[in-house]
């Protein structure tokens, strides 16, 4: 790949630009396929900025499904052009704004979700780099009280757990089910319902090394999906949150007039379906709860896994038994 430099001529831009070299270390693949696609690049061009972007010294960065499903060739028709540098999920130190730029400046400690759309042309410079380039709007500061692996895993997440509650209209004194409690997006549907909405009951799934962990959350009911089936259970609830793609029998247990969400697989009447937008207002907005602790990032203990190990991460994500948030740190 060629080496993009800013006019090393200048003196004055060179001045401005010194922390920042013309290549980096970044993961990527030129094909679609499994994790063994991916590649350690050590040259890639540092991405350039846009007027209303930020660029960032990757910290660290977390997996998500997505990633995996799109690395599959998923979305090929809506995705960027290959070759791709995967990621969404960052936190990092602000190194160059953009001249739109308004409220960030070099040095400031943010996260964030890097593509507003993660399916329709998300961006084809992820976060699995060690720079990556982001609108200011997508980011918010990082919350001082958690590190920069505990805010990596939380964007994508926090913010589909947020837009589906909001979606699904829920409030406060309402019940609701979450199916895949234990995963990335169950771990803050739960702590959102129960500690920001200000939920009656919430009620989760998981397998029964997990029940401990739904409890530590706020969930008042733990179901072990491996003895019992929530679908036959009496209990019917407000909200049923379905992070599984078990649509058509979360649909069972549903209140009439009460919403079912449905983030992935089928969707039965009256689910609903959507894909989470970035909105870095959500976490400015989320971050006095994590800032004083009543939502925590649930980080997988597996890891967090050095740069050098994104394959092996990947592929224990797509074990489908990870634990909240598979995080890579240090980038
Ligand atoms: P994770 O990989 O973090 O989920 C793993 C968790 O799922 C594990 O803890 C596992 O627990 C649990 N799990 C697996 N099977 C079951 C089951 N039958 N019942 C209960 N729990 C189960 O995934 P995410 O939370 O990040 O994402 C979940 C899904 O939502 C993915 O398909 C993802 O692509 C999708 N998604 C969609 C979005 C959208 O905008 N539409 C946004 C974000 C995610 P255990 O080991 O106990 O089985």
């Amino acid at each position: 790949r060629s080496v993009v430099t800013a006019a090393s001529s200048s003196p004055a831009v060179a001045a401005v630009a010194t922390d920042v070299p013309g290549t980096m270390k970044a993961w990527a693949y030129e094909e679609y396929g499994d994790a063994s696609v991916l590649k350690l690049d050590e040259a890639v061009s540092v991405p350039a900025v846009g007027e209303d972007q930020v660029l960032v010294r990757v910290a660290a960065a977390a997996l998500n499904p997505v990633d995996s499903k799109r690395r599959m060739g998923k979305f090929k028709a809506t995705d960027s052009p290959l070759p791709t540098v995967p990621g969404y999920d960052m936190a990092g130190v602000v190194v160059k704004v953009g001249s739109q730029v308004k409220n960030l400046k070099e040095g400031d400690e943010v996260y964030g979700h890097i593509s507003e759309k993660v399916l329709e042309g998300p961006k084809q410079f992820g976060s699995l780099a060690e720079y990556t380039a982001v609108e200011e709007k997508l980011v918010a500061l990082k919350p001082k009280s958690i590190d920069f692996a505990q805010a990596a895993g939380l964007p994508l997440a926090i913010e589909t757990a947020h837009e589906g509650l909001e979606r699904a209209g829920f409030s406060a004194g309402k019940s609701i089910l979450v199916l895949g409690g234990a995963g990335g997006v169950g771990t803050l549907v739960i702590q959102l319902a129960k500690q920001v909405y200000g939920a009656s009951t919430v009620a989760a799934t998981a397998s029964t090394p997990k029940l401990e962990l739904l409890k530590s959350l706020g969930a008042d009911v733990a179901i072990d999906y491996t003895k019992d089936n929530f679908e036959d259970m009496p209990e019917k609830y407000d909200v049923v949150f379905d992070a599984v793609g078990q649509g058509e029998k979360a649909v069972k247990v549903v209140k009439e007039g009460g919403s079912v969400v449905v983030l992935t697989g089928a969707v039965a009447s009256p689910g609903f379906r959507f894909v989470v937008t970035s909105d870095g207002s959500v976490l400015a907005k989320l971050n006095p709860y994590l800032e004083s602790g009543k939502v925590k990032p649930v980080v997988d203990p597996k890891g967090p896994f050095p740069f050098s190990q994104v394959v092996e991460a990947f592929s224990y994500l797509e074990t489908g038994r990870a634990t909240g948030k598979v995080v890579i740190s240090p980038v």
